[in-house]
């Protein structure tokens, strides 16, 4: 090792030095001891690794006023909460990774009431005695959707599971090939049959499956025939699928019920506002599916949650299942999802309060409006770091839903000058609050669909901090 490199290594400001600090005194008023060491011992370490591979080469990089002043903002960095509120400027409307829906200022209002004190979550106030806690959504769910029973667990991973291990287990399922789905990485129809203890039977090949496939290995052994709403992929060209209803009148032959994953799951017909058709609760229940079961957080705009609708007898089994209570709803999921229900109503109101279906049918006009008020509050820009452009684009509904739908959108566009596209992503991403962006052909895109109102001076703040970067 060089003499340099050995003496810079003796320069490092001693602990103690350091702890007696202007700057650090005023932290020790803030933070707790321990958290001050910490943030010291990897400023410390990171030091000597930059010693080490040459990074630092002089003394002045090492003086009691540069390191401690890194302290603090390391401090700043290793206390925060790691939950954070980000934008999401990516136009995926039910990012998954971003937390999915958020919920109606509605459901927020009641947040505050219901979680800082005691509820009748599941106790009885009619009767005083024991109650469920299912009870607060059964019955606005069976009015809204016309199912017979309901339950709901904590997510609709956890919904599927528990249906076929509650009327399948140690008994044969069949489904279609063409609907054997992996939904975000984790979630795949073969595994979660598996874990159920049901026995998948497959039918029909990857793009065709027809009912006399179903009718050929129905037996004594057919506990349930599965529908599973392919939910992120489409199948094109030459397909063929045997309609719910179908399936029913097979199912019905034999004595065997019909249930059907529909993922997404949504209320409101959105071939209503002008964009494709998914098939909705009321829809696939009226055809007779026996159970079906969907998410909270998707389409719905609700809270992470696992919804099943059925029949009386299905429902009530799996309501007995000792998983069921594993899988069990939280009390804040439970209190949004009521909320967030409450307001399908009306359905002029969902689709007006609920967020994720107020930015899937957000009008082009008001897409413009929004860019056209980012732009101004931007103002005129004197950067050589980057040039920028309102441009029409295409924005994604997110979640699993809807994959072919490409809804059209109003987008800022970065067009890269002495910064790169990539740097200026990661410079978003790296800002207080993070802006989450789409790098699409050496641009960096923001898309307005999903930007809130309100967060529009926060994003206009971030622009402005990018152009002045040196
Ligand atoms: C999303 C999805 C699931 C999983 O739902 P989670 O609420 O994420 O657990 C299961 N099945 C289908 C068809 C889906 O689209």
């Amino acid at each position: 090792m060089s003499n340099n490199r050995q003496g810079l290594f003796r320069e490092i400001p001693a602990v103690d030095r350091l702890l007696t600090t202007t700057r650090l005194q005023q932290a020790s008023g803030e933070y707790p001891r321990s958290l001050i060491l910490k943030a010291i011992n990897l400023v410390l370490d990171d030091l000597r690794a930059k010693i080490q591979n040459g990074e630092i080469e002089a003394q002045n990089q090492l003086g009691l006023d540069l390191v401690s002043n890194r302290v603090t903002e390391k401090l700043k960095m290793i206390s925060r909460a790691s939950l954070r509120p980000v934008i999401n400027a990516t136009g995926v409307v039910v990012h998954t990774n971003l937390g999915r829906s958020i919920l109606a200022e509605k459901v927020l209002r009641r947040f505050r009431s219901l979680s800082g004190g005691y509820s009748n979550l599941e106790y009885d106030l009619e009767r005083g005695v024991r109650g469920s806690r299912y009870t607060h959504v059964e019955d606005i769910l069976k009015e809204l959707t016309g199912a017979e029973a309901a339950m709901v667990v904590n997510n609709n991973a956890a919904a599927v599971l528990v249906s076929l291990e509650t009327l399948a287990r140690g008994r044969e399922v069949v489904v279609s090939r063409g609907q054997l789905v992996e939904i975000g990485g984790s979630f795949r129809i073969p595994d979660v049959m598996r874990k159920s203890g049901a026995r998948m039977v497959e039918v029909g090949a990857t793009n065709k499956t027809h009912l006399r496939d179903y009718e050929e290995v129905i037996g004594p052994e057919t506990a349930l025939l599965l529908k599973v709403h392919r939910s992120n992929f489409e199948l094109v060209g030459f397909t063929e699928d045997v309609p719910l209803s179908d399936l029913v009148e097979l199912g019905k032959r034999n004595g065997i019920p019909v249930m059907e994953d529909l993922g997404s799951g949504c209320f409101v017909d959105f071939s209503h506002y002008g964009l494709m058709k998914e098939p909705t609760v009321q829809e696939t229940l009226s055809q007779g599916a026996a159970l079906v079961t969907f998410s909270g957080d998707k389409l719905l705009g609700g809270p992470q949650a696992g919804i099943i609708l059925g029949q009386n007898g299905l429902v009530e089994a799996i309501k007995k299942n000792q998983l069921s209570r594993a899988l069990r709803i939280d009390k804040l999921t439970l209190l949004a999802l009521e909320e967030t229900l409450r307001l399908y109503r009306d359905e002029r109101v969902a689709v007006k309060e609920i967020p994720t279906l107020r930015m899937i049918c957000q009008s082009h006009g008001s897409l413009i409006r929004k860019a056209d008020r980012l732009f101004k509050l931007i103002g005129r820009l004197k950067t050589g770091n980057f040039s920028i452009e309102l441009v029409g684009g295409t924005s994604k509904v997110g979640g699993g839903a809807l994959p072919l739908l490409e809804l059209p959108s109003r987008l800022l566009s970065l067009i890269p000058g002495k910064l790169s596209s990539q740097a200026m992503e990661a410079w978003l991403r790296s800002y207080e609050p993070p802006v989450i962006t789409r790098l699409e052909r050496e641009r960096v895109l923001l898309d307005l669909r999903t930007v809130q109102e309100r967060e529009l001076k926060t994003v206009a703040r971030a622009i402005k901090d990018l152009a002045q970067l040196d």
